[in-house]
């Protein structure tokens, strides 16, 4: 492509080869430049009417006339005093479409005036003026003006050249206009783009088709720590540096489909020190396709990836021990989870907690309660292997995965070794060691669960059972344990509600002495009546409430029941003595003798001595001072107190003899049995012996027949409870069965029998 002061030097050129050759014919000077009809405009010279010269100058007229109408520029002729005598074909038409007053600037108007007229409104125009005169007066030799020219469609640039018709020498002048806006548009965004490259903070690298440097901005140099002299000619190398495989392949696939790639990627800066950076690869292509350049941008992410993880961390892993948290230790499961279902590999979810933990925090403070922990999970990470994971839940407890391990061997091998590191002393406060030891309970993938949370519970319910089972062991999740835990926990939620609902009733069984027929008492005997199941015994449901948390609230519920019966009775005329049975953990609980004796305020009707309470051998005999304390305070509230089903706990003399109790109840096992058994009737014939050595009464229960009625009377046992005298009953059933009992006599056969 022609510059415009080529194309100006070549039309100069031209024009003085037609004056030369109009010279070389008419042998005179001529200052020659006619219009297209042949006319001299410009001739300042002797004329000679030659036909010849005529025909000459006809042609070359034409000719230079074709010349300048093939030119895109707008091309004038002036004279010496600025008079335009010819105008090329560009310019005629752009005075047409531009403005309409052809005159203005058209053949014959002053161009100089036009200029002078236009200095007001753009500035350009009296610059133009007075370079073109100065060319006119033959002070310049050339003179150019880039101008805008604003129209109402229309930016355009243009170069305004204004060049002697005879250098040198004062006279005409051409002037033309060029179409330079294109070539303004592109420096300007050339210089803009410049500009751009040097200002950003992104650094920016220009490599050629071969990824061979050819330019760096200053914010890559800062960047990289290279300055742009080693880097320029050096090769881009950011294939090369990517060390993730597949990349370069991915990053030439992106730029050859859509021209462009970014992503995120790591590289080191001249100091060695790497980086994050975010790369975005552009490529420029002729308009062939072929690569140009590559343009790379490339912004240091290093602090927004170390904020981000830093972020990450505070979100995922706890803070004392910088182990993952229970957050992250969902993603890790679920994953560990899809790799062993896709390996088909064994997942063991191990959940750990330490054992007494809080007395070393209670006694050391948290501060080396922490240090503990912390040394635990180092601990823990060293038994373990590299690709198993160990979380902190909080407080004591974590949770280990172990995937890939093979549950017959492996996995015994590494709790073991878990056990072992956990029991070597923790360095207390410089000096004092501390032990420490853990339960564990573990459930496999896929064995005993498939999904995340059905594992950590099943682990977390091990856990209680190995903590339930004596502590610093680990367990296997054993499914119908939780099966029985789970029907335990929703059976025990049914009795809170027949509670609620008052469906818990009592039978009372008579106590008579077979001397004279004497009722002693009755016993209360707790029955549920269920709205479905009908009438339960204790043995369906006692089980559960005892050593649950409803235990207390049942014992009383029993108390009340039980004097509330009293009570009712009483007011019917019928003054009786009920016992009631205590469990074991109802009388370790300090109060329960304030509480009984409480209760018995509330009807002042009542006797302390018509309440009796049984309590277990079992229970009683344990080396418990809150139980002894107990049972001597009800005695001395005036309250009866004696021991059932005794024989079944093995109580030694010097125990016994300390038991304040008031009554010895023979289990009903040995009465049973009696008959038949000369063990067990030889039982019961000590028990009896003890009681009176020990100036206790005693009483034998499971009486089933006569036949043992009669043989207890034989061996001094009067005192008799059983199916042979009554069975339980409804409360209301009492005073009839009473005036029966009376009035039939039947106890005083036995004696006669004899
Ligand atoms: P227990 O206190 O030894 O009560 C005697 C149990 O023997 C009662 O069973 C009674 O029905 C049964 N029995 C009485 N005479 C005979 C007999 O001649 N032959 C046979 N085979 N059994 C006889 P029950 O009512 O099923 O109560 C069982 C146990 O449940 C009671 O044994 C007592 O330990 C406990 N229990 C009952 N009610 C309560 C209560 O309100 N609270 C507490 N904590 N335990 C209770
Ligand atoms: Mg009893
Ligand atoms: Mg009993």
């Amino acid at each position: 492509m022609t510059t415009p002061s080529e194309e100006l030097i070549g039309l100069a050129s031209q024009l003085r080869e037609i004056e030369q050759r109009i010279s070389e014919v008419s042998g005179g000077t001529v200052d020659a430049i006619v219009d297209r009809e042949g006319r001299p405009h410009l001739l300042r010279g002797a004329q000679q009417d030659l036909h010849g010269r005529v025909e000459l100058q006809r042609r070359f007229s034409e000719q230079q006339a074709a010349i300048l109408d093939a030119l895109p520029a707008h091309i004038a002729l002036l004279d010496a005093e600025g008079n335009i005598v010819a105008v090329n074909k560009a310019w005629r038409q752009f005075g047409e479409t531009n403005s309409p007053d052809t005159r203005f600037c058209g053949e014959g108007s002053n161009y100089l005036d036009v200029c002078d007229r236009s200095s007001g409104a753009a500035a350009e125009a009296s610059e133009a003026a007075a370079g073109i005169r100065a060319v006119l007066n033959a002070q310049r030799e050339r003179f150019s003006l880039e101008y805008p020219c604003h129209s109402p469609d229309q930016n355009r640039w243009f170069n305004l050249i204004s060049a002697p018709l005879r250098a040198g020498q004062p006279g005409g002048a051409v002037v033309m206009h060029i179409d330079i806006t294109e070539r303004k548009l592109a420096e300007m965004s050339l210089r803009r783009a410049a500009s751009l490259f040097g200002a950003s903070n992104d650094g920016v690298l220009i490599t050629d088709p071969d990824g061979i440097i050819r330019d760096v901005n200053p914010a890559f140099t800062l960047i990289s720590g290279y300055s742009s002299h080693e880097l320029v000619g050096q090769p881009a190398a950011i294939h090369p540096r990517l060390n993730t495989p597949g990349l370069s392949e991915a990053i030439d696939a992106s730029l050859a489909a859509q021209g462009h790639w970014s992503g995120e990627l790591r590289a080191r800066r001249k100091s060695g020190e790497v980086y994050e950076q975010k790369v975005s690869v552009s490529v420029i292509t002729d308009e062939n396709q072929h690569p140009l350049n590559y343009i790379i941008i490339i912004s240091d992410i290093t602090r927004i990836k170390a904020h981000a993880a830093e972020l990450d961390r505070v979100a995922h892993y706890d803070a004392l021990t910088g182990l993952p948290n229970r957050r992250l230790l969902t993603d890790r499961l679920e994953q560990a989870i899809r790799h062993a279902r896709r390996y088909e590999e064994v997942l063991a979810v191990c959940y750990l907690d330490l054992d007494h933990f809080k007395p070393i925090n209670d006694h050391w403070g948290h501060s080396t309660g922490d240090q503990v922990l912390v040394d635990v999970a180092r601990r823990l990470e060293g038994a373990l292997r590299e690709s198993d994971t160990v979380c902190r839940l909080g407080g004591d407890e974590f949770v280990l995965l172990l995937p890939g391990i093979d549950p017959d061997g492996e996995l015994d091998r590494a709790l073991d070794r878990i056990m072992e590191v956990l029991h070597e002393p923790f360095d207390i406060n410089g000096g004092k060691t501390s032990r420490v030891s853990a339960s564990i309970g573990m459930a496999l993938y896929p064995e005993d669960g498939e999904d995340a949370d059905a594992l950590l519970r099943y682990a977390d319910q091990a856990m209680y059972s190995a903590k339930a089972g004596g502590r610093d062991r680990y367990l296997r999740f054993d499914r119908s344990a939780a099966q029985r835990l789970k029907e335990h926990s929703s059976q025990l939620q049914s009795i809170v509600t027949g509670l609620e609902r008052q469906e818990f009733i009592f039978h009372f069984q008579p106590k008579v002495d077979l001397r004279d027929g004497k009722l002693i008492g009755v016993e209360a005997l707790v029955r549920w009546q269920h709205p479905e199941h009908g009438l339960l015994s204790p043995a369906r449901f006692l089980d559960f409430v005892i050593g649950s948390e409803i235990e207390i609230r049942f014992g009383e519920y029993v108390l009340d029941a039980a004097l509330a019966q009293l009570s009712a009775w009483q007011q019917q005329g019928l003054t009786l003595q009920v016992s009631i049975n205590v469990s074991g953990n109802e009388l370790r609980q300090p109060g329960l003798a304030d509480r009984i004796v409480e209760r018995l305020g509330q009807y002042p009707e009542l006797k302390p001595g018509q309440l009796e309470i049984e309590v277990l051998e079992t229970a009683a005999i344990q080396n418990n001072s809150q139980v002894l304390l107990t049972l001597n305070q009800c005695r001395e509230a005036g309250l009866q107190v004696s021991l059932d089903d005794f024989g079944t706990g093995y109580s030694s003399l010097t125990v016994f003899r300390q038991l304040p109790v008031d009554t010895l109840k023979i289990d009903q096992s040995f009465v049973r049995d009696m008959l038949e058994d000369a063990e067990d009737c030889s039982i019961v014939e000590s028990v009896i012996h003890m009681a009176r050595a020990f100036n206790r009464s005693v009483v034998a229960e499971g009486v089933e027949t006569m036949g043992h009625a009669r043989a207890l009377m034989r061996m001094g046992c009067h005192q008799v409870q059983g199916y042979g005298i009554a069975r339980p009953m409804p409360a209301d059933q009492i005073p009839g069965w009473i005036a029966d009992w009376q009035r039939e006599k039947s106890w005083e056969t036995l004696g006669t029998t004899n």
